[in-house]
């Protein structure tokens, strides 16, 4: 029996950081992930030399981030070499029922926004100047808002903070797709706080970090630096047990049968399975279990990653959508009855664009489309949304399939087989973790010290804030800091 004196339970972006972090203050940590590469919902495939993001991968803020303070602190220096496209490499399709398809290319950074790229998005969306100043006062306003009045806004829905603005409709949808895609719930649960944070953070960090060798290339040199630090890094090591003694977590049982024993047990597998599978509710207060049981889980995400034997998507991020609207609550509801639209919210991102080395043939495009789904990996879903998606993007390039030399189709079943098990009936293949919305998001998010002692969470589901990765990563920070003051 080995011991440590932390046990990191999975190796995603969450899990990977607080284990690196832990090592590089000296403690012995044992990092374990069932998965055969690191980095959870953004490690990448290899597919006959090419390399695949697994789901997509465009980070917000591309700059000044919590991947950037990580590489520092680890001394990973230009090892860790951040991407980031500069100029017009963000494409919008915009669908108008009057005219058809309007469509434009511009910046990922707000501060690339200039008098002609105003020009070109007010002739996309059909709007006037006095709509952009609308628009730059929402920006204007969630800049000057202080930390404790961002905290007020907990309890308020992103898309009744936004109404006073006065946007148009085609402005909300714009906007409320980025939402849509950072934080993957609709417009009306988002939380403001979240949505407010985030915008500051894309304001001054701009959006489409990257990473050399794949978005989850950092969270592979965390565990590699685990190894290398006196821990022990164990792909493809399933956890199937946490051993709870004296009303303690003491250590993991793995799927092989083998005990490892820490003083300090972080589990990045989720709080639903973790706290209802792997610990078992009978170690919890009886009203911690039920709540846990009732935390929503983010919208899940189905698409297809693609190979092509040309750059066929110009730029490195596009999103399509129309004035059928983004993801609010009314049109959520009418895609779980069938009721879809025309031209369901669609996210392309082209990894190829950012990285031409992850194909091994010059020229070659990988890329890799995104709709909204149900988190329920028993859905039907995934394959009428994937299909209504390629409608969509087939009519915008219609070359698209003589120039496909690989099609793979996801959806929540294969989240949740890869990197979280579905722990309550509905969930499991979320995007994110737990979804940032009005009641447990801020002041109302479970604390990362679980009520079992020496059990705590990492990742998206506890410890920190943000969108998607750098939520998980702003998690591994604040729980390294909390499990060394504990040990
Ligand atoms: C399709 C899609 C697109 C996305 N696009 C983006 C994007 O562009 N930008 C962005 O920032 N975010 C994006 N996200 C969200 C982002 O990927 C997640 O928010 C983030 O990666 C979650 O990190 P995490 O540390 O919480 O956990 P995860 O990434 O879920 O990692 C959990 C790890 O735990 C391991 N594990 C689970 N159970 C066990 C067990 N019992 N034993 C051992 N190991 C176990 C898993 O194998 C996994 O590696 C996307 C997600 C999806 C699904």
């Amino acid at each position: 029996m080995q011991q440590f004196d932390a046990i990191v339970i999975g190796a995603g972006y969450g899990g990977a950081s607080v284990a690196a972090l832990l090592a590089h203050a000296g403690k012995r940590v044992a990092l374990l992930d069932r998965m055969p590469r690191a980095a959870g919902k953004v490690q990448w495939l290899d597919r006959r030399g090419y390399k695949i993001e697994a789901f997509g991968a465009v980070g917000i803020p591309a700059e000044n981030s919590r991947f950037h303070e990580l590489a520092a602190l680890l001394g990973f220096g230009e090892r860790a070499e951040f991407i980031f496209p500069q100029g017009d490499m963000a494409r919008i399709y915009y669908k108008s029922k009057s005219d058809g398809w309007r469509t434009m290319l511009t910046g990922l950074k707000p501060s690339e926004f200039n008098p002609e790229s105003m020009e070109r998005l007010k002739q996309t969306l059909g709007v006037g100047d006095e709509d952009i100043m609308a628009m730059a006062s929402v920006y204007a306003t969630a800049m000057a808002l202080s930390d404790e009045e961002i905290a007020d806004l907990d309890d308020t829905r992103f898309s009744d903070w936004l109404r006073p603005f006065g946007l148009p409709r085609a402005m909300v949808d714009h906007l409320g797709l980025t939402m849509n895609a950072l934080f993957t719930v609709t417009t009306d649960q988002l939380a403001a706080s979240e949505a407010v944070f985030t915008l500051r953070q894309l304001v001054l960090g701009g959006a489409g970090r990257y990473q050399k060798g794949g978005y989850g290339r950092l969270a592979e040199m965390c565990a590699e630096y685990v190894a290398e630090h006196g821990g022990v890094y164990r792909p493809r090591e399933t956890v199937s047990e946490i051993l709870v003694e004296n009303g303690r977590a003491v250590g993991v049982l793995t799927k092989n049968g083998e005990e490892l024993r820490a003083h300090a047990i972080i589990s990045n597998a989720g709080i639903q399975p973790t706290v209802l599978q792997l610990a078992g509710p009978a170690h919890f207060p009886a009203d911690y279990v039920e709540r846990v049981r009732r935390l929503v889980p983010s919208l899940s995400i189905a698409g297809c990653r693609y190979v092509l034997d040309t750059p066929l998507f110009e730029g490195a991020f596009i999103t399509i959508f129309s004035d059928e609207g983004h993801l609010d609550d009314p049109a959520w509801a009418a895609m779980l009855r069938g009721e879809w639209p025309e031209v369901p919210p669609i996210v392309i991102d082209v990894e190829t664009a950012f990285d031409p080395d992850m194909s091994p043939v010059p020229g070659h495009q990988i890329a890799n489309f995104q709709v909204f789904v149900s988190a329920d990996p028993k859905s039907p879903m995934a394959d009428e949304a994937i299909e209504r998606a390629e409608r969509v993007i087939e009519e915008l390039y219609p070359t698209l399939k003589q120039h496909l030399i690989r099609r793979e189709p996801y959806g929540p079943r294969m989240i949740s087989s890869m990197t979280r098990d579905s722990a309550v009936p509905g969930a499991g293949g979320e995007a994110v973790g737990l979804a940032q919305i009005v009641g447990q998001i801020g002041k109302h998010k479970p604390d990362a010290r679980t009520p079992l002692a020496g059990l705590y969470l990492v990742g998206c589901d506890a410890g920190g804030r943000g969108a998607g990765t750098h939520q998980a990563v702003d998690s591994g920070f604040n729980v390294a800091a909390m499990v060394l003051e504990d040990l």
